[in-house]
């Protein structure tokens, strides 16, 4: 059989649609693309295919069947290193499930009725004299890895949404010359900053320890320009930015439940009230 590569860039595209209607919360239609899509690719991504038909199953709510996904996912890997036992490359996707399966025996654990998901994580609390915290955002004026106005903006609404619904916490923009004293710092993630198939990462300084002094932000944007990006990127930036502020604010780690803001790969836009549960337990309110 020859390979046909109009075919399978039309899997891809179907693929990456896919994709955007599961973040969008169009579960049957996602899943009718995934499975179109996988016709079409020939069984040649059918790892990172599995994977992401996991992650749409367990947004959905079906764990059972994000479970039958992921063992599909092992089942795919594990064939695929038996068909080429020289090819190193395969080991590249073992991290992809390897984190999957972490995902998975977290969840089989928790309890569905659970309030708020505080023993799942670190607890980062800033204490009481930091307040107000003060965000600072790289601007695109001055630094390579900076923001233009409008995305500021949005990154600064990220974080008056959480104190919208948890009100003890005060934050302030920071000026622009007191990156050095700023409480929180924001920038755009450069090449390797992030681990494969994640979109932003807070670091917290110090490196250990329950209160923090300083937390880095890094975050993916395709464009650095709020103009230049598209509905579906302005979205998707809304969505990692108001998750990294979750962490930066306290919550270290992620919630084992898939309607949660804090789970691992949440596309939601709106703060749960287990995740607010969360931070009132963790800062005793
Ligand atoms: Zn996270």
């Amino acid at each position: 059989m020859t390979f046909d590569y109009d075919k399978f860039m039309k899997g891809v595209g179907l693929y990456e649609e896919a994709n955007r209607r599961r973040d969008n919360l169009e579960f049957d239609f996602a899943f009718s693309l995934y499975e179109r899509a996988q016709e079409l690719l020939f069984g040649r991504v059918d790892i990172p295919l599995f994977y992401d038909m996991a992650i749409a199953a367990d947004l959905s709510g079906d764990f059972g069947r994000a479970n039958e996904y992921f063992k599909k996912c092992c089942v795919s890997l594990e064939q695929m290193k038996a068909d080429n036992p020289y090819d190193e490359r395969i080991n590249n996707l073992q991290p992809l499930v390897d984190s999957l399966a972490d995902q998975i025996s977290e969840r089989k654990m928790v309890d569905n009725n659970a309030t708020d998901y505080a023993n799942q994580i670190q607890r980062r609390v800033w204490q009481h004299h930091n307040f107000p915290l003060t965000i600072w955002i790289a601007d695109k004026a001055s630094q390579h890895d900076g923001f233009d106005d409008g995305v500021s903006d949005l990154i600064f609404d990220a974080f008056r949404k959480w104190s919208n619904r948890c009100q003890w916490f005060q934050v302030a923009r920071a000026n622009k010359a007191d990156e050095g004293i700023a409480k929180i710092v924001i920038k755009q993630a450069s090449p390797g900053d992030l681990q494969s198939g994640s979109g932003g990462q807070t670091k917290f300084t110090p490196n250990h320890g329950e209160n923090p002094t300083r937390a880095d932000i890094r975050v993916y944007i395709p464009n650095s320009d709020l103009a230049s990006l598209t509905s579906d990127q302005k979205r998707v930036f809304q969505s990692l930015i108001l998750h990294e502020a979750g962490h930066a604010l306290g919550i270290d780690g992620h919630s084992p439940f898939a309607d949660d803001l804090m789970w691992w790969k949440s596309p939601l836009l709106e703060i749960s009230s287990r995740d607010v549960e969360t931070m009132k337990i963790i800062y005793g309110q």
